[in-house]
This record gives C-alpha cells, sequence and structure tokens, in this order.
C-alpha cells in the first residue's frame, strides 16, 4: 500500500481552471510524487462546470449561511450541487493520509477565502472553500494544506511529517486496532511529539495510559486526532534541542567525556542557528550503532520521513 493523497486537480497540472489555466506545484509533481499516489479531484469540474468557466465566489447571505454563487450573476447559486456532491464523494475518500488544496479557491481554499455580502461588498479573507469544508469536517484528523503554503520550508515539513505520520498510524492500525498496539506506536512516537509540542506529549501520554476507559473505536480516532493536532505545531529550535538532549541523556554513561563535549556543543550550535538539525541527529545516530539502544533506535523522531525529500536540512 502506498500514501494516498487527495489533490486539486488544477495543483497537479490539470487544466481546470475557471480561466481554463492549472496552478501546477513543482513540488507535488517532481518531489512527492514518486513518494505517493494521487488521488486528483476537481469539485467544480465534479459538479458538471465547463473550463472555462465563468468565476464563482463565496457569499455570506441574510441569515450567515455561506453559497457558492456565479461572481457576474449571483442568482446562479452551486451551494447544493456542491453539498450533494460531497456527501457522495467524501465517504470514498476514507483511506486518505493527506490533502493538498489548491488556495483562495471559494471550493478548495482552506482558509482566508474572499467572503462577499450579497449586495456584493468584500466583507474580508473570512471563507473556507465550500468542497475543502466538508473535507475537514467529515475528517477532522486528516493532514490539509494548501498548495501556496507549502512554499513556506517550516509549513511544507510540518505537512509531511503529519502525513507520513497519518499513514504509520493508519498501516499500523489496519488489520485491527489494540491497546498492545497503540502503546508501542506511541512509544515510536514520543520524541516527535515532544519537539512538536511538550504540552500534547503530556496529554497524549495520560490518553495512552487510561486507555482501558475508552471503547477501542473512540480511542483509536481520538488519539489519531490528537496526534495529527499535537503535530500541527511547528517544531521550534528549543523543542528539537529539548528533545535532543532527553536523548543524548540515554547515551551519555557509554561515551567518553569528549564524545560527551562534542555532542552537547553540537547540539548547542544546533540551538544557536550555525548547524542544522540534521548536524547532531547524525551524531547521535552514530553513537547509537555504538551502543544499541531499541527504544531510542525506534523513535520516529529520528525519521518522521524520507530523507531523500531533503527537509531536515
Ligand atoms: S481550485 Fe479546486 S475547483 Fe478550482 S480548479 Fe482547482 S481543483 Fe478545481
Amino acid at each position: 500500500m502506498t500514501i494516498k493523497l487527495g489533490i486539486s486537480a488544477c495543483v497537479l497540472g490539470d487544466k481546470v481552471r475557471y480561466d481554463g489555466g492549472h496552478k501546477a506545484s513543482a513540488f507535488c509533481l517532481q518531489q512527492l510524487a514518486p513518494l505517493v499516489e494521487y488521488v486528483p479531484v476537481c469539485p467544480e469540474m465534479a459538479i458538471g462546470m465547463s473550463a472555462p468557466r465563468p468565476a464563482i465566489r463565496l457569499q455570506l447571505d441574510d441569515e450567515n449561511k455561506v453559497h457558492l454563487v456565479q461572481s457576474n450573476n449571483t442568482a446562479v447559486d452551486h451551494t447544493n450541487s456542491m453539498l450533494a456532491f460531497t456527501e457522495t464523494k467524501l465517504p470514498q475518500l476514507s483511506s486518505l493520509s493527506g490533502y493538498i488544496v489548491c488556495a483562495k479557491s471559494p471550493s478548495c481554499g482552506m482558509e482566508r477565502v474572499r467572503l462577499f455580502d450579497v449586495k456584493g461588498q468584500q466583507l474580508g479573507k473570512l471563507g473556507v472553500g465550500l468542497y475543502t469544508r466538508q473535507l475537514m469536517h467529515a475528517y477532522p484528523w486528516l493532514p490539509v494544506e494548501e498548495d501556496g503554503r507549502l512554499f513556506d520550508p517550516a509549513l511544507k515539513e510540518n505537512f509531511i511529517c503529519r502525513v507520513f505520520s497519518c499513514y504509520d498510524y493508519q498501516q499500523t492500525m489496519q488489520d485491527g486496532f489494540s491497546v498492545g498496539k497503540l502503546v508501542a506506536f506511541h512509544s515510536r512516537y514520543k520524541f516527535l511529539v515532544m519537539a512538536h509540542s511538550p504540552v500534547a506529549y503530556r496529554e497524549l501520554g495520560r490518553l495512552v495510559a487510561q486507555a482501558k476507559l475508552f471503547a477501542p473505536q473512540e480511542l483509536q480516532q481520538r488519539y489519531l486526532l490528537d496526534l495529527m493536532q499535537a503535530l500541527k505545531n511547528i517544531a521550534t529550535r528549543k523543542q528539537h534541542t529539548n528533545v535532543l538532549q532527553h536523548l543524548q541523556g540515554f547515551l551519555k554513561h557509554g561515551l567518553t567525556a569528549d564524545a560527551k563535549q562534542e555532542l552537547s556543543e553540537l547540539i548547542h550550535r544546533y540551538r544557536q542557528g550555525f548547524v542544522p538539525l540534521l548536524a547532531p541527529l547524525t551524531l547521535l545516530q552514530h553513537h547509537l550503532k555504538q551502543q544499541p539502544n531499541a527504544y531510542v533506535s525506534n523513535q520516529r523522531y529520528f525519521a518522521p520521513y524520507p530523507e531523500n525529500l531533503g527537509l531536515r536540512a
């Protein structure tokens, strides 16, 4: 099984936009494509629109309901068609491990989509694309990101980390959930979660410790949702340093004074921004080869996604 990633069809290069163009993403087409299986969706084409077509927009009515209307003739309302499409399409997407949507679109945008009132006045970038709103409601744990935000290295790294973690969890539980599997999974993710959110690290630990209080299906979904929310926090240099120092603690008794100092200095130089995360991580892994420690070596923190994506440099 490969990672299945939903994607706005225009981001994959399909000429399905209202102007007949596309919004191909080099990152999606070149770097990510060999690692995932894309599930492209163009919700507007799926409800029978053509390309090119009149532009549409989000409009707030007097009862605070959001509609998807044609910009130059707001009497043409696509809301019901789009909602009917999501009702049939979304249940087919339960095996996805992530979704990349096209920014600013009144159908696909994840946030900050322009919203208009019934008189045509802009209310601000307050909307969420109608299709993506329903998607995120149906799958609140699903990592969703916009094509434009993937240009930001920290946001890109964060999204990819969530996608691969989500997939790992789905794979682990695919033959059935058990508390034993959850405990083993959580044990591997402790330091990755700690790097993203020390608070969530403690809360997830509590959730796993109280596993017997939950119905299995509830716990399976709750853990994934909480894990994805924890990983959504950007891992800061300070938090990575904290994790590196914890990991160093597992090795310190087998290291010479010089080796200890070298590792401490490298972690400190990472903390100051002089070397990338990869530098102390590589040295830690080198020491782990000399003095194996299964608990530490198994930490997902060392390899949350394939190295060749180059996201840790
Ligand atoms: S943003 Fe969404 S609806 Fe618009 S062209 Fe791209 S895939 Fe289709």
